[in-house]
Protein backbone atom coordinates (compact mmCIF):
# COMPACT_ATOMS: atom_id res chain seq x y z
CA UNK A 1 0.00 0.00 0.00
CA UNK A 2 1.41 3.42 -0.73
CA UNK A 3 1.11 6.12 1.56
CA UNK A 4 0.76 10.02 0.80
CA UNK A 5 3.57 12.05 2.98
CA UNK A 6 2.17 13.09 6.42
CA UNK A 7 2.45 16.66 7.39
CA UNK A 8 4.58 16.96 10.51
CA UNK A 9 2.21 18.32 13.41
CA UNK A 10 2.49 21.55 15.12
CA UNK A 11 3.13 20.94 18.78
CA UNK A 12 -0.12 22.63 20.45
CA UNK A 13 -1.18 20.19 23.24
CA UNK A 14 -0.02 22.81 25.72
CA UNK A 15 -2.74 25.76 23.95
CA UNK A 16 -4.75 25.80 26.44
CA UNK A 17 -6.27 28.56 28.83
CA UNK A 18 -7.38 27.77 32.77
CA UNK A 19 -11.48 28.37 31.93
CA UNK A 20 -13.51 31.72 33.24
CA UNK A 21 -15.27 30.75 36.74
CA UNK A 22 -18.17 33.07 37.57
CA UNK A 23 -18.47 34.33 40.89
CA UNK A 24 -21.69 33.04 42.06
CA UNK A 25 -21.71 29.84 39.84
CA UNK A 26 -25.74 28.74 39.91
CA UNK A 27 -26.45 25.34 40.96
CA UNK A 28 -26.73 22.84 38.30
CA UNK A 29 -30.07 22.31 36.43
CA UNK A 30 -29.17 19.21 34.71
CA UNK A 31 -29.74 20.74 31.49
CA UNK A 32 -27.29 22.75 29.57
CA UNK A 33 -27.88 23.87 26.32
CA UNK A 34 -25.19 25.71 23.91
CA UNK A 35 -25.54 28.78 21.78
CA UNK A 36 -26.90 26.87 19.12
CA UNK A 37 -29.72 25.17 20.93
CA UNK A 38 -27.71 22.00 21.79
CA UNK A 39 -28.15 20.17 25.11
CA UNK A 40 -25.03 18.53 26.87
CA UNK A 41 -25.28 14.99 26.35
CA UNK A 42 -22.35 12.95 26.26
CA UNK A 43 -18.51 13.26 27.81
CA UNK A 44 -15.50 10.76 26.07
CA UNK A 45 -13.00 10.92 28.36
CA UNK A 46 -9.47 9.81 26.64
CA UNK A 47 -7.52 7.70 29.31
CA UNK A 48 -4.27 7.66 27.40
CA UNK A 49 -2.04 9.12 24.48
CA UNK A 50 -0.59 6.21 23.74
CA UNK A 51 -1.35 3.61 21.41
CA UNK A 52 0.40 0.12 20.32
CA UNK A 53 -1.67 0.58 16.78
CA UNK A 54 0.10 3.44 14.51
CA UNK A 55 -3.44 3.47 11.93
CA UNK A 56 -2.16 6.22 9.35
CA UNK A 57 -5.53 7.88 9.47
CA UNK A 58 -4.76 8.92 13.01
CA UNK A 59 -0.83 8.29 14.17
CA UNK A 60 1.40 8.01 11.42
CA UNK A 61 4.57 6.47 12.29
CA UNK A 62 6.39 9.55 10.72
CA UNK A 63 5.05 11.57 13.50
CA UNK A 64 4.41 9.27 16.31
CA UNK A 65 8.19 7.33 16.24
CA UNK A 66 10.59 7.01 19.35
CA UNK A 67 11.29 10.19 19.49
CA UNK A 68 7.82 11.91 20.19
CA UNK A 69 7.10 13.11 23.21
CA UNK A 70 3.97 11.22 25.17
CA UNK A 71 2.57 13.10 28.19
CA UNK A 72 4.20 12.11 31.28
CA UNK A 73 2.51 9.99 34.07
CA UNK A 74 2.04 12.93 35.81
CA UNK A 75 0.05 15.05 33.88
CA UNK A 76 -2.74 12.27 33.16
CA UNK A 77 -5.80 12.80 34.94
CA UNK A 78 -5.61 10.72 38.07
CA UNK A 79 -8.56 7.96 38.12
CA UNK A 80 -10.29 10.49 41.45
CA UNK A 81 -9.70 13.30 39.29
CA UNK A 82 -11.68 11.66 36.43
CA UNK A 83 -14.40 10.57 38.67
CA UNK A 84 -14.97 13.90 40.09
CA UNK A 85 -15.23 15.74 36.65
CA UNK A 86 -17.67 13.16 35.11
CA UNK A 87 -19.59 13.62 38.74
CA UNK A 88 -19.68 17.27 37.72
CA UNK A 89 -21.15 16.59 34.12
CA UNK A 90 -23.34 14.25 35.76
CA UNK A 91 -25.11 16.85 37.27
CA UNK A 92 -25.22 18.92 34.55
CA UNK A 93 -27.24 16.19 32.82
CA UNK A 94 -25.01 13.68 30.58
CA UNK A 95 -26.28 10.21 30.12
CA UNK A 96 -23.37 8.32 28.43
CA UNK A 97 -19.32 7.77 29.10
CA UNK A 98 -16.92 6.76 26.44
CA UNK A 99 -13.59 5.93 27.85
CA UNK A 100 -10.82 6.19 24.40
CA UNK A 101 -7.62 7.37 24.00
CA UNK A 102 -5.01 6.77 22.44
CA UNK A 103 -5.90 2.76 23.10
CA UNK A 104 -7.98 3.00 27.03
CA UNK A 105 -6.51 -0.72 27.66
CA UNK A 106 -3.28 0.26 27.89
CA UNK A 107 -4.14 2.53 30.72
CA UNK A 108 -2.95 0.72 33.96
CA UNK A 109 -6.27 -0.99 35.92
CA UNK A 110 -8.73 0.67 34.24
CA UNK A 111 -11.14 -2.06 35.98
CA UNK A 112 -10.56 0.66 38.73
CA UNK A 113 -11.74 3.53 37.26
CA UNK A 114 -14.54 1.37 34.97
CA UNK A 115 -15.52 0.42 39.02
CA UNK A 116 -15.90 4.18 39.78
CA UNK A 117 -18.10 5.03 36.69
CA UNK A 118 -20.44 2.24 37.08
CA UNK A 119 -21.93 3.30 39.91
CA UNK A 120 -22.85 6.89 38.94
CA UNK A 121 -26.50 7.83 38.00
CA UNK A 122 -28.05 10.13 35.58
CA UNK A 123 -30.00 13.00 36.73
CA UNK A 124 -33.45 10.58 36.01
CA UNK A 125 -31.80 8.46 38.33
CA UNK A 126 -30.77 5.99 35.49
CA UNK A 127 -27.55 4.10 35.21
CA UNK A 128 -25.00 5.88 33.37
CA UNK A 129 -24.59 4.56 30.08
CA UNK A 130 -20.43 3.58 30.18
CA UNK A 131 -18.61 2.51 27.39
CA UNK A 132 -15.45 1.43 25.57
CA UNK A 133 -13.67 2.18 22.46
CA UNK A 134 -10.83 -0.13 21.95
CA UNK A 135 -8.59 -1.23 19.22
CA UNK A 136 -9.38 -5.08 20.45
CA UNK A 137 -5.65 -6.02 20.41
CA UNK A 138 -6.18 -6.47 24.39
CA UNK A 139 -9.38 -7.58 24.61
CA UNK A 140 -9.13 -11.61 24.56
CA UNK A 141 -7.50 -10.47 27.82
CA UNK A 142 -8.98 -8.25 29.66
CA UNK A 143 -12.90 -8.06 28.08
CA UNK A 144 -13.66 -10.60 31.41
CA UNK A 145 -12.30 -7.71 34.20
CA UNK A 146 -14.00 -5.38 32.23
CA UNK A 147 -17.05 -6.79 32.07
CA UNK A 148 -17.03 -7.42 35.86
CA UNK A 149 -16.24 -3.75 36.62
CA UNK A 150 -19.24 -3.29 35.71
CA UNK A 151 -18.42 -1.95 31.75
CA UNK A 152 -22.06 -2.18 30.22
CA UNK A 153 -21.47 -1.84 26.06
CA UNK A 154 -18.26 -1.90 23.86
CA UNK A 155 -17.00 -1.00 20.51
CA UNK A 156 -14.13 -2.78 18.37
CA UNK A 157 -12.31 -0.52 15.80
CA UNK A 158 -11.20 -3.35 12.44
CA UNK A 159 -10.79 -1.90 9.28
CA UNK A 160 -10.51 -4.92 7.41
CA UNK A 161 -10.98 -8.93 7.12
CA UNK A 162 -8.21 -9.47 5.26
CA UNK A 163 -5.02 -9.80 7.49
CA UNK A 164 -2.17 -8.22 4.94
CA UNK A 165 -4.80 -5.43 4.53
CA UNK A 166 -5.21 -5.12 8.55
CA UNK A 167 -1.64 -5.21 9.23
CA UNK A 168 -0.48 -2.85 6.96
CA UNK A 169 -3.60 -0.78 8.19
CA UNK A 170 -2.53 -0.69 11.88
CA UNK A 171 0.87 -0.63 10.79
CA UNK A 172 2.59 -2.62 13.25
CA UNK A 173 2.20 -5.90 11.92
CA UNK A 174 -0.51 -6.67 14.25
CA UNK A 175 -2.70 -10.09 12.76
CA UNK A 176 -6.45 -9.64 12.60
CA UNK A 177 -7.13 -13.05 14.32
CA UNK A 178 -6.15 -11.67 17.24
CA UNK A 179 -8.84 -9.12 17.08
CA UNK A 180 -11.54 -11.35 16.02
CA UNK A 181 -10.73 -13.45 18.93
CA UNK A 182 -11.03 -10.28 21.02
CA UNK A 183 -14.27 -9.68 19.95
CA UNK A 184 -15.51 -13.34 21.07
CA UNK A 185 -13.81 -13.21 24.30
CA UNK A 186 -16.14 -9.74 24.96
CA UNK A 187 -19.00 -11.77 23.59
CA UNK A 188 -18.31 -14.82 26.26
CA UNK A 189 -17.97 -12.06 28.95
CA UNK A 190 -21.52 -11.04 28.08
CA UNK A 191 -20.84 -7.77 26.32
CA UNK A 192 -24.13 -7.70 24.05
CA UNK A 193 -24.82 -5.95 20.26
CA UNK A 194 -21.17 -5.23 20.25
CA UNK A 195 -20.37 -2.44 18.09
CA UNK A 196 -17.42 -2.50 15.18
CA UNK A 197 -15.97 0.18 13.48
CA UNK A 198 -14.36 0.41 10.18
CA UNK A 199 -13.20 3.71 9.26
CA UNK A 200 -13.12 2.92 5.36
CA UNK A 201 -10.00 4.90 3.90
CA UNK A 202 -10.81 4.60 -0.59
CA UNK A 203 -8.49 2.37 -2.40
CA UNK A 204 -6.99 1.18 0.83
CA UNK A 205 -9.28 -1.42 2.13
CA UNK A 206 -12.96 -0.33 0.98
CA UNK A 207 -12.50 -3.65 -1.07
CA UNK A 208 -13.17 -4.78 2.29
CA UNK A 209 -16.69 -3.21 3.01
CA UNK A 210 -18.93 -6.33 1.55
CA UNK A 211 -16.26 -8.87 3.59
CA UNK A 212 -16.75 -7.42 6.67
CA UNK A 213 -20.48 -6.87 5.79
CA UNK A 214 -20.95 -10.51 5.27
CA UNK A 215 -18.64 -11.71 8.03
CA UNK A 216 -20.54 -9.66 11.07
CA UNK A 217 -24.19 -10.16 9.79
CA UNK A 218 -26.35 -12.14 11.45
CA UNK A 219 -23.95 -12.32 14.48
CA UNK A 220 -25.44 -10.09 16.56
CA UNK A 221 -22.82 -7.48 16.15
CA UNK A 222 -23.32 -4.01 14.47
CA UNK A 223 -20.84 -3.12 12.18
CA UNK A 224 -20.83 0.69 11.36
CA UNK A 225 -18.88 2.25 8.74
CA UNK A 226 -17.19 5.82 9.47
CA UNK A 227 -16.00 8.21 6.65
CA UNK A 228 -12.10 9.41 6.69
CA UNK A 229 -12.10 12.62 8.64
CA UNK A 230 -9.70 15.77 8.13
CA UNK A 231 -9.08 15.66 12.32
CA UNK A 232 -5.49 16.12 13.69
CA UNK A 233 -2.70 17.39 11.45
CA UNK A 234 -0.76 14.40 10.70
CA UNK A 235 -2.56 11.97 8.60
CA UNK A 236 -1.95 14.09 5.36
CA UNK A 237 -6.33 14.30 4.61
CA UNK A 238 -7.52 14.75 1.45
CA UNK A 239 -11.14 14.58 0.20
CA UNK A 240 -10.48 12.28 -2.41
CA UNK A 241 -9.63 9.88 0.20
CA UNK A 242 -13.05 9.76 1.86
CA UNK A 243 -15.73 6.97 0.62
CA UNK A 244 -18.92 8.89 0.86
CA UNK A 245 -21.30 6.81 3.07
CA UNK A 246 -24.01 6.48 0.47
CA UNK A 247 -21.22 4.46 -1.40
CA UNK A 248 -20.52 2.07 1.12
CA UNK A 249 -24.74 1.27 1.12
CA UNK A 250 -24.55 0.86 -2.58
CA UNK A 251 -21.68 -1.52 -2.08
CA UNK A 252 -23.80 -3.05 0.67
CA UNK A 253 -27.11 -3.22 -0.93
CA UNK A 254 -25.99 -4.71 -3.95
CA UNK A 255 -25.13 -8.31 -2.57
CA UNK A 256 -27.41 -7.82 1.04
CA UNK A 257 -29.98 -5.69 0.07
CA UNK A 258 -30.65 -3.13 3.17
CA UNK A 259 -33.59 -0.63 4.03
CA UNK A 260 -33.45 2.34 5.94
CA UNK A 261 -34.70 2.67 9.85
CA UNK A 262 -35.11 5.39 12.05
CA UNK A 263 -32.73 6.80 14.36
CA UNK A 264 -33.12 5.13 18.28
CA UNK A 265 -32.63 8.81 19.97
CA UNK A 266 -31.99 12.28 19.04
CA UNK A 267 -28.37 12.96 17.68
CA UNK A 268 -27.59 9.76 16.96
CA UNK A 269 -24.32 10.19 15.33
CA UNK A 270 -24.89 7.18 12.90
CA UNK A 271 -27.36 6.40 10.44
CA UNK A 272 -29.01 2.86 10.48
CA UNK A 273 -29.72 0.78 8.12
CA UNK A 274 -31.43 -3.51 8.22
CA UNK A 275 -30.84 -6.58 5.91
CA UNK A 276 -33.83 -7.07 4.68
CA UNK A 277 -33.46 -10.73 5.42
CA UNK A 278 -33.65 -10.19 8.85
CA UNK A 279 -29.76 -10.80 9.36
CA UNK A 280 -28.98 -7.65 11.49
CA UNK A 281 -28.20 -3.67 10.81
CA UNK A 282 -25.42 -1.70 9.86
CA UNK A 283 -24.68 2.39 10.53
CA UNK A 284 -22.63 4.70 8.93
CA UNK A 285 -21.28 7.47 10.00
CA UNK A 286 -21.28 10.35 7.74
CA UNK A 287 -18.76 12.64 9.18
CA UNK A 288 -17.43 14.79 6.42
CA UNK A 289 -20.40 14.22 3.52
CA UNK A 290 -23.79 14.72 5.90
CA UNK A 291 -21.99 16.58 8.80
CA UNK A 292 -24.11 16.15 12.23
CA UNK A 293 -22.71 19.60 13.78
CA UNK A 294 -26.66 20.49 14.42
CA UNK A 295 -27.04 17.63 16.50
CA UNK A 296 -24.21 17.48 18.55
CA UNK A 297 -24.03 17.02 21.78
CA UNK A 298 -20.28 15.80 22.84
CA UNK A 299 -17.80 16.83 24.72
CA UNK A 300 -14.23 15.42 25.19
CA UNK A 301 -12.11 15.54 27.74
CA UNK A 302 -8.31 14.65 27.03
CA UNK A 303 -5.96 12.57 29.11
CA UNK A 304 -4.75 15.53 30.86
CA UNK A 305 -8.15 16.66 31.59
CA UNK A 306 -7.97 19.76 28.78
CA UNK A 307 -11.97 20.02 27.99
CA UNK A 308 -12.64 20.31 24.27
CA UNK A 309 -16.21 21.31 22.80
CA UNK A 310 -15.43 20.48 19.16
CA UNK A 311 -13.39 17.29 17.69
CA UNK A 312 -11.71 20.00 15.41
CA UNK A 313 -11.26 22.67 18.01
CA UNK A 314 -7.75 23.90 18.59
CA UNK A 315 -7.76 24.70 22.09
CA UNK A 316 -8.91 22.84 25.26
CA UNK A 317 -10.03 24.33 28.58
CA UNK A 318 -7.70 23.19 31.55
CA UNK A 319 -10.27 21.74 33.95
CA UNK A 320 -7.02 19.87 35.24
CA UNK A 321 -5.70 23.49 36.33
CA UNK A 322 -9.08 24.51 38.07
CA UNK A 323 -8.94 20.81 39.95
CA UNK A 324 -5.64 20.92 40.72
CA UNK A 325 -5.46 24.65 41.84
CA UNK A 326 -8.12 24.01 44.55
CA UNK A 327 -11.39 24.91 42.65
CA UNK A 328 -14.99 23.43 44.42
CA UNK A 329 -17.15 21.49 42.30
CA UNK A 330 -19.40 24.40 42.15
CA UNK A 331 -16.73 26.19 40.95
CA UNK A 332 -15.79 23.28 38.10
CA UNK A 333 -19.57 23.15 37.79
CA UNK A 334 -19.90 27.07 36.79
CA UNK A 335 -16.71 27.04 34.69
CA UNK A 336 -18.39 23.84 32.57
CA UNK A 337 -21.59 25.60 32.28
CA UNK A 338 -19.96 28.72 31.42
CA UNK A 339 -18.16 26.88 28.37
CA UNK A 340 -21.13 24.82 27.54
CA UNK A 341 -23.26 27.67 26.96
CA UNK A 342 -20.85 29.85 24.69
CA UNK A 343 -20.12 26.95 22.37
CA UNK A 344 -20.74 28.24 18.77
CA UNK A 345 -18.65 24.86 17.46
CA UNK A 346 -19.79 23.52 13.87
CA UNK A 347 -16.46 22.57 11.96
CA UNK A 348 -18.03 19.89 10.02
CA UNK A 349 -20.79 21.92 8.60
CA UNK A 350 -18.55 24.96 7.16
CA UNK A 351 -15.14 22.39 6.13
CA UNK A 352 -13.29 24.26 3.30
CA UNK A 353 -10.04 25.25 2.22
CA UNK A 354 -10.21 27.66 4.70
CA UNK A 355 -10.63 25.46 7.27
CA UNK A 356 -8.28 23.30 6.12
CA UNK A 357 -5.21 25.83 7.56
CA UNK A 358 -6.37 25.63 11.33
CA UNK A 359 -4.02 24.06 13.71
CA UNK A 360 -5.95 21.01 15.05
CA UNK A 361 -5.44 18.47 18.11
CA UNK A 362 -4.79 14.91 17.00
CA UNK A 363 -7.31 12.11 17.63
CA UNK A 364 -4.92 10.02 19.85
CA UNK A 365 -4.96 13.11 22.28
CA UNK A 366 -8.16 14.19 22.39
CA UNK A 367 -9.82 10.73 22.01
CA UNK A 368 -12.21 9.61 19.34
N1 LIG B 1 -7.58 3.11 19.98
C1 LIG B 1 -8.98 2.97 20.10
C2 LIG B 1 -9.57 2.49 18.80
O1 LIG B 1 -8.90 2.56 17.77
O2 LIG B 1 -10.72 2.04 18.83
C3 LIG B 1 -9.72 4.21 20.59
C4 LIG B 1 -9.24 5.53 20.08
S1 LIG B 1 -9.47 5.80 18.35
C5 LIG B 1 -8.82 7.43 18.18
C6 LIG B 1 -11.22 5.98 18.25
C7 LIG B 1 -11.83 5.83 16.90
O3 LIG B 1 -11.41 6.89 16.08
C8 LIG B 1 -11.45 4.57 16.17
O4 LIG B 1 -12.63 3.87 15.80
C9 LIG B 1 -10.72 5.07 14.95
O5 LIG B 1 -10.91 4.22 13.86
C10 LIG B 1 -11.32 6.42 14.76
N2 LIG B 1 -10.47 7.33 13.98
C11 LIG B 1 -9.20 7.70 14.22
N3 LIG B 1 -8.75 8.55 13.27
C12 LIG B 1 -9.79 8.73 12.40
C13 LIG B 1 -9.98 9.49 11.21
N4 LIG B 1 -8.99 10.24 10.71
N5 LIG B 1 -11.17 9.46 10.61
C14 LIG B 1 -12.18 8.70 11.10
N6 LIG B 1 -12.08 7.97 12.22
C15 LIG B 1 -10.90 7.97 12.87
FE1 LIG C 1 -4.41 3.67 17.97
FE2 LIG C 1 -7.02 3.79 17.77
FE3 LIG C 1 -5.52 5.69 16.65
FE4 LIG C 1 -5.46 3.27 15.59
S1 LIG C 1 -7.24 4.63 15.71
S2 LIG C 1 -3.66 4.53 16.07
S3 LIG C 1 -5.74 2.00 17.37
S4 LIG C 1 -5.71 5.31 18.79
FE1 LIG D 1 -19.52 18.07 16.76
FE2 LIG D 1 -17.43 19.53 16.03
FE3 LIG D 1 -17.90 17.15 14.86
FE4 LIG D 1 -19.49 19.23 14.34
S1 LIG D 1 -17.34 19.06 13.83
S2 LIG D 1 -20.15 17.12 14.81
S3 LIG D 1 -19.50 20.27 16.35
S4 LIG D 1 -17.37 17.51 17.03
Amino acid sequence: MTERATIPIAEHRYNTALPYVPESPQAPTGRLIDSRSRPLHDLRVSVTDRCNFRCSYCMPKSVFDRDYAFLPQSSLLRFEEIERIVKVFVSHGIEKVRLTGGEPLLRKDLEKLIERLATLTTVNAKPLDLTLTTNGSLLSRKARALRDAGLQRITVSLDALDDDVFRAMNDVDFPVSDVLDGIDAAARAGFRSIKVNMVVKRGVNEHQIVPMARHFRGSGHVLRFIEFMDVGASNGWRLDDVMPSRDVVAAIHSVFPLEPIAAQYGGEVAARWRYLDGCGEIGVISSVTEPFCADCSRARLSTEGRLYTCLFAAAGHDLRGLLRGGASDAQLAGAIAHLWQSRDDRYSEIRSSQTQGLRKIEMSYIGG
